[in-house]
């Protein structure tokens, strides 16, 4: 049988003009995919309809062409394949690993108030499991009646039924899957019918990419990612988390700092290969990104 063909993917959200920090990402998977003789897939993540616009999609590919970064195969696009995603939550509907949550933010809110601080603060914002063990028959009722509900992932349910899980990360090493480092995260929703925790992971899949580059603010996500990779019987990649920029203070690089997005450097006269040597450079530096 033929190897499979190494595959990394680079996957922007068109919710506004590309950001240098989007290079880096772009530079990354780019790169890995050269370095293991492998392609690099591009792939559009616009499922949340409020942010997303089809008129920075068209400029997220002109700013990609301008910077001369190439990317192999039909480009995926998220806001296409909401049936593929419906199916992989129904599927996880049936196996018993997901609860409707009827709580309001404000609820929630609440809730954490009135509960005592976890130990290691982390969890200050996580779901508190307040509707995890709801009885059958109100959760019936209250679906049948149309109550407005997310679906949340069950994680002790699914650690029981998947048993202790691995991942590897490239540059942090072997890591034991947590899935509840999140706490009982959202996988759909009514307004937002998939979440990009299952989106991501279902897409991952479907493109063949053995090769996962994203920053390392995601890290904590690839636990939810991994137990849906075992509870869909999805194949498993190796995940490379890589550092984020900052600015000469360390603060981490923001769409909202408009100074750096592709349009601003683009009118400015900034030339495609200056901007790939500056994040070469600051790769270089621990991530701190200057014009030059
Ligand atoms: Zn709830």
């Amino acid at each position: 049988m033929e190897a499979e063909r190494p595959a990394t993917r680079f996957a922007p959200s068109p919710s506004g003009r590309l950001h240098v920090g989007h290079v880096l990402a772009a530079v990354e998977a780019r790169r890995l995919a050269d370095e293991l003789g492998g392609v690099c897939r591009l792939r559009i993540e616009d499922i949340d309809g409020q942010r997303c616009r089809p008129e920075y999609a068209a400029l997220l590919l002109d700013d990609l062409a301008w910077l001369g970064l190439s990317f192999d195969g039909e480009v995926s696009v998220q806001s296409a394949r909401m049936d593929v995603y419906r199916q992989a939550l129904e599927k996880l509907k049936a196996m018993g690993v997901l609860y409707p949550c009827f709580c309001t933010r404000k609820r929630i809110a609440e809730r954490l108030a009135e509960m005592p601080r976890a130990p290691h603060g982390s969890a200050c914002d996580m779901y508190p499991g307040t509707c995890r063990s709801m009885e059958a028959d109100e959760r019936a009722a209250r679906l049948a009646e149309g109550e407005a509900h997310a679906w949340r992932l069950d994680c002790c349910r699914v650690q029981d039924m998947t048993g202790e899980l691995e991942w590897l990360d490239l540059n942090a090493g072997p890591q034991v899957c947590e899935p509840s480092r999140l706490g009982d995260v959202i996988l759909a929703r009514k307004d937002f019918p998939v979440s990009y925790h299952l989106a991501v992971t279902v897409d991952d899949a479907e493109q063949g990419i053995t090769h996962v580059t994203r920053g390392a603010d995601l890290f904590e996500s690839t636990h939810v990612h991994r137990v849906l990779q075992a509870l869909l019987g999805l194949p498993v990649p190796v995940w490379k988390h890589h550092g984020l920029l900052c600015d000469e203070n360390g603060k981490r690089l923001a769409k909202r700092d408009g100074a750096r997005s592709l349009e601003s450097l683009r009118s400015a006269g900034m030339e495609p290969g200056r901007l790939l040597a500056s994040i070469e450079k600051a790769l270089a530096q621990g991530g701190v990104w200057k014009m030059e």
